[in-house]
């Protein structure tokens, strides 16, 4: 974590101060419990709790690529807009990586999460007014299959179809893929466009998927082994295209 209250009960925000300055002690402004300042070679300098046991709002040590994005993205924000980290607004009772202009929530999810929770907390935060965006880490991002968190992390436009958010820590880039479905194979397609982290306004970013523009499309490439695949799945008994087959002899068109 990034903040942290003083003794004289002052938030303490280690992106807005030299960890160097710091003396005395500091505690978590959830359970009260003394924190730890770690200041080591790989992790940006943060507080972590002496022990998690009685805190409910931080269930896990951080890593290197979550407080790293949580600064970028916090410099990135400070910009151009007003943004609040790790904010605990009471009527909420969780709390945001980000907090935007008081209304929009980032969650920079870095780790898997149960799919109730994720669920319980994008309603909690819709039911009090916030907007929540969902921005993915490395190890959720959307490879050739969809897994069911990640079904429950997809967001849909009239521009851009069903699309998804990804941070590419390492190569500092925001990444939006767009008109995502599948293939007949049942692969994922998707169209894929790249911001490096800095570059113009972060609300503006976000906001792509509703811009108005050109129609996006989505080249087609020709699969020629594709009536083999299928005489394939029909001789395995692939449910989903026995279904299909039978939909087309209720119609006559098998042959
Ligand atoms: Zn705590």
């Amino acid at each position: 974590m990034l903040t942290a209250i003083d003794e004289n009960k002052k938030i303490v925000n280690l992106l807005e101060i030299d960890v160097k300055k710091l003396t005395g002690k500091y505690f978590c402004p959830f359970c009260k419990s003394e924190l730890f300042i770690k200041n080591g070679e790989i992790k940006i300098p943060h507080f972590a709790h002496k022990s998690l046991k009685s805190c409910d709002l931080w269930t896990e040590n951080e890593s290197e690529q979550h407080l790293g994005l949580k600064k970028i993205f916090y410099q990135w924000f400070k910009k151009t807009d007003r943004v609040e980290i790790e904010r605990y607004p009471p009527e909420l009772n969780q709390r945001p990586d980000l907090l935007v202009n008081d209304k929009i929530a980032i969650e920079i999810q870095c780790s898997h999460l149960p799919i109730k929770r994720l669920k319980e907390r994008t309603e909690n935060y819709q039911s009090h007014g916030y907007v929540v965006i969902w921005l993915m880490g490395k190890d959720l991002w959307l490879k050739d299959q969809i897994t069911k968190l990640q079904r429950h992390l997809v967001y849909f436009s009239e521009n851009r179809g069903f699309y998804y958010w990804e941070l590419d820590f390492k190569a500092q880039k925001l990444r939006l893929k767009s008109l995502i479905h599948k293939d007949l194979r049942g692969k994922i397609i998707y169209l894929q466009e790249e911001i490096s982290f800095g570059q113009g306004r972060l609300i503006e970013c976000l906001r792509l998927p509703f811009l108005s523009q050109k129609l996006l499309t989505i080249p087609l490439i020709v699969d020629d082994k594709l009536p083999d695949f299928i005489r394939q799945q029909l001789y395995y008994c692939s449910p989903k295209w026995l279904k299909l087959q039978e939909k087309y002899y209720q119609r006559g068109e098998n042959c």
